[in-house]
């Protein structure tokens, strides 16, 4: 295997866990192919190995501290540690991410788990679409799944040279939609023309913890998309209207509170832009109102406008809640921290005229941990807030 000196500086760093060698930190490098695996050093001192791209400023992302043998049992290793430490927190349910890239120690990768026999990945880096059959492979020998489909369509895939749309069956056959169980509750999930792998298994736990909030109250899920928060939500609410851009993100909405047995004529499905829809609407139409958005900002260039985006809705939001009402309020743009989160929220309050009392918050769930060592892998901030006058 070819090999990378690296700057003594750096050393601790990556001995400890950091994935990324930028261009920065190499001393010296003998010539090895984009892709391909190298071993790491500093001096005399072996710290890893870690697959290589000269195409992009992270040179080198690390997948193991050990002197081992990249091959099936170090995936098949990899992989079942992964699951069996993640299905042990996670009852009442059949899905989740087995591995969140970096900070599940196989940078570049994501693994969903739908319904433990449908298996959707990403691959972001020329490294993992090198070892994609290996990966595929050990998922075969760990799952015996039904399907393994990759799809993915980001803009890094472009800077590693891979092109920016991959969408394929890996292995078996293809399954459009499947059905999954969450804390009891069914979803469909459309993999093929949903949203990123199909589901946002992030919210989870958070969709749990806004039941007790929703119960015999009228609730309005902005951002829905297939009614994630809603279905939740309506096995206690009044009412529940969700709100998405996109017309199949709410025909799916709808069919989830089909399969869960609710009434669909009691509820509200709307395909309209959020920012128009709560301005339009009635103070005091809704108790509870839920905001989780997309990304506002991919990279750092559009914090700004990503800050006023936020400040906008749940100002916004806020004004047109009534008294001791409750806004749920999401953010998953890394690049906006929990500092900047609480900030955006207490500007929103005063553009309001009202304060906003924190009744929980939360982070990511354990499937998609943000690894010490890795902070670039935290994003989800999450906050159950409540509405007081000014006294
Ligand atoms: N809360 C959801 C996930 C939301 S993802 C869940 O629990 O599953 C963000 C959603 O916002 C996507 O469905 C996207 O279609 C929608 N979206 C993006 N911009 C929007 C806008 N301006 N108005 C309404 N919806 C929008």
């Amino acid at each position: 295997m070819k090999k990378i000196y690296l700057k003594k500086s750096v050393e601790k760093n990556i001995k400890s866990g950091q994935p990324w060698i930028f261009s920065g930190a190499i001393l010296s490098e003998e010539d090895i192919e984009n892709g391909d695996l190298c071993s790491i050093f500093c001096d005399k001192n072996f710290l890893g190995i870690g697959y290589y791209n000269k195409n992009s400023d992270i040179r080198v992302r690390m997948l193991s501290r050990l002197d081992v043998k990249i091959d099936i049992n170090f995936f098949i290793n990899r992989l079942t540690v992964l699951k069996t430490e993640k299905e042990r927190y996670i009852p009442n349910c059949n899905s989740y991410r087995l591995v969140y890239g970096e900070s599940d120690n196989i940078p570049g990768l994501i693994v969903d788990i739908y319904n433990l026999k449908y298996i959707v990945i990403q691959v972001h880096t020329l490294g993992i679409e090198k070892l994609k059959k290996l990966i595929v492979n050990a998922l075969v020998m760990i799952y015996n799944p039904e399907m393994i489909y990759e799809k993915c369509d980001i803009a890094i895939r472009e800077k590693e040279n891979l092109p920016k749309e991959s969408r394929e069956v890996l292995y078996g056959k293809l399954y459009k939609e499947v059905e999954i169980i969450e804390n009891g509750y069914k979803f469909s999930v459309n993999i093929v023309e949903g949203q990123k792998t199909g589901f946002f298994l992030d919210q989870r736990v958070n969709r749990n913890s806004i039941v007790k909030y929703c119960e015999d109250k009228t609730v309005l899920n902005c951002f829905s998309y297939t009614g994630g928060f809603s279905v939740y939500a309506a096995s206690v609410a009044k009412s529940v209207t969700s709100v998405d851009i996109s017309k199949k993100a709410i025909e799916n909405a709808a069919l989830n509170f089909k399969i869960n047995g609710f009434d669909t004529k009691k509820h509200g499905f709307i395909a309209k832009d959020v920012f128009d829809y709560l301005k339009e609407m009635q103070h005091g139409q809704f108790d509870l109102i839920i905001l989780d958005p997309p990304s506002f900002a991919k990279n750092q260039k559009h914090l700004k406008n990503a800050i006023k985006a936020y400040i906008t809705i749940n100002s916004k939001a806020l004004e047109k809640l009534p008294d001791y009402g409750i806004l749920v309020s999401s953010s998953c743009t890394s690049h906006v921290d929990q500092t900047t989160f609480i900030k955006i929220l207490n500007q929103s309050a005063v553009n309001a005229a009202c304060q906003l009392k924190v009744l929980e918050s939360n982070e990511q769930p354990l499937d998609h941990p943000y690894n010490l060592a890795f902070p670039e892998g935290r994003y989800l901030k999450f906050f159950i807030l409540q509405k007081y006058p000014i006294l």
